[in-house]
């Protein structure tokens, strides 16, 4: 257990305005790891009063040497990548391999992107008498959620340095040691005092006042869709800018010409993957009712697979939330196949892999985010019906497409309202832009796309 100090404003570990601390827990054994300081709203505006005086230098340094901080943070990060892995593992609960696959290694591969982004982009471009400056938008509030821990934190903050924008971070009270982490990194990084820095605090005292700030020109939030909601009208209020990530209800297409068992594995390899706790997963697989129970044979196996070797969800909260949901799936009449609400141990904040069959559109299982290792098989008549089910939710982030051959999947894909669709089982791509249809969400995260959210153009007549 160790207790931390500071939050990182203005280039130094300064103590914070309040007394209060947040305890950050181990979901494994829910033993106490930790402590940070909860921050207030006199911190926030130390922070954001930082970003703005920093805003000016770092807006006017040229992109290459920007890029060049770029670099060497992901170096930084690079190096070490082992430490990153461990201090998620201990306070997300997520085992040490996935720390190391996912959570250390994509934000490393994120910051790299921004690094050549920051040194290719056109920052001027000439249309007719114009040039046309692409300006940063100014200070950016990043409010941040716990089940990517530093990449949701990565996917904002270089970005943002790309962009020459100054940024506060308030992260998720759950996991605040690895965005502690990574202030150190961006400061071993070289990158000027103040144009990064990180607030610890709650949502809805820190983060708020955060969003409330007026000194900030852009609010940048992942999240749930109703903190969201909120975030948005605050910011309607002042004119700022928002970009949200919200949630999802994601649908796994599986066509008839598809490879069943493969689609099947890796449908139920997406939904198992960080305990479910992923706003893009598949969490509804669709399959033609010739199929069906063929596809729900080999969806218990393979969920019966993850029985041991899947971590607990983040918080007791999120286990009771998730485990109401269950309930909630077996009352309005789904076929429970594998898993079930209870518990599979006595301590640590465990979810059974839990599989239901026999869902349909209306269910709530079928409808709501439930973030936990919870898959919901549902059966169609025709593609047209597959069609309607996968884009009747208010959601809209994620999918995926089978068939046996591309051009099929893709006809389908093109039909469905959401941002991103995975083709038979297509690769993550960092550059590829990330984020959301309808509820969803507004704007887009990665790649070039995730860099226009953080400019704002200038153009000059001659
Ligand atoms: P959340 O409350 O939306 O948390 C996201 C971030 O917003 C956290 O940093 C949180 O701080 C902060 N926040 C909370 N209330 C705020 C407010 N009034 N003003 C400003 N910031 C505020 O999400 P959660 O409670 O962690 O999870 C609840 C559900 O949200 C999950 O079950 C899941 O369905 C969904 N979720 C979605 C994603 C996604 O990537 N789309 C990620 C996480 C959760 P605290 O950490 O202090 O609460
Ligand atoms: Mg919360």
């Amino acid at each position: 257990m160790k207790a931390h100090d500071g939050m990182y404003i203005g280039g130094a570990w300064r103590p914070a305005a309040g007394q209060d601390v947040i305890e950050v827990v181990n979901p494994v054994d829910e033993q106490v790891i930790g402590t940070v300081p909860a921050g207030t709203a006199e911190d926030v505006d130390a922070a954001v009063r930082a970003a703005r005086a920093a805003l000016p230098g770092w807006a006017a340094t040229p992109p290459a040497e920007r890029a060049a901080r770029l670099a060497v943070l992901r170096d930084v990060l690079a190096a070490r990548a082992d430490e990153i892995a461990e201090t998620v593992t201990a306070e997300l609960g997520s085992p040490l391999k996935f720390s190391q696959a996912v959570h250390a290694a994509v934000p490393i591969a994120v910051a790299g992107s921004y690094a050549e982004l920051a040194a290719t982009y056109a920052f001027e471009e000439k249309t007719g008498n114009s040039v046309v400056h692409h300006e940063p938008i100014g200070v950016v509030a990043a409010i941040t959620p716990w089940n990517y821990p530093l990449h949701q934190i990565v996917a904002k903050a270089a970005p943002a340095l790309a962009a020459g924008c100054a940024i506060v971070v308030k992260p998720a009270e759950d996991t605040p040691l690895v965005a502690r982490l990574f202030a150190e990194a961006v400061h071993e990084a070289g990158v000027p005092a103040g144009v990064f820095n990180l607030v610890t605090g709650l949502g809805p005292v820190a983060g708020q006042a955060l969003a409330e700030h007026p000194g900030v020109d852009l609010v940048s939030f992942t999240g749930s869709t109703a903190v969201g909601r909120r975030i948005a009208a605050i910011a309607a209020g002042q004119v700022k800018k928002v970009a949200l990530e919200l949630g999802g209800k994601s649908a796994n297409v599986i066509l008839p010409t598809a490879d069943l068992a493969k689609a099947v594995n890796v449908g139920v390899a997406n939904v198992m993957s960080n305990s479910g706790q992923t706003c893009s997963a598949w969490t509804r697989m669709l399959v033609h009712r010739d199929q069906y129970e063929e596809a729900v044979g080999l969806a218990t196996t393979a969920a019966a697979k993850y029985g041991e070797r899947i971590g607990p969800v983040v918080n007791a909260k999120q286990q009771a939330r998730v485990r109401g949901y269950i309930e909630k799936g077996v009352a309005e009449g789904a076929r429970l196949v594998a898993g079930g609400p209870e518990a599979p141990r006595e301590t640590g904040y465990f979810v059974s892999p839990t599989v239901f069959a026999d869902v349909t559109p209306d269910m709530t299982i079928a409808q709501e985010e439930i973030f936990g290792p919870v898959l919901s098989i549902l059966r169609y008549e025709d593609e047209e019906d597959a069609l309607r089910i996968a884009n009747g939710t208010v959601y809209g982030l994620a999918g995926a497409v089978w068939a046996g051959d591309e051009a099929e999947a893709v006809a389908f894909a093109r039909r469905m309202e959401t941002g991103q669709v995975d083709i038979n089982g297509g690769r993550f791509n960092p550059l590829a832009p990330f984020g959301g249809y309808k509820q969803s969400g507004v704007g887009r995260e990665l790649g070039v796309h995730g860099l226009a959210e953080y400019l704002q153009t200038k153009s000059l007549q001659f």
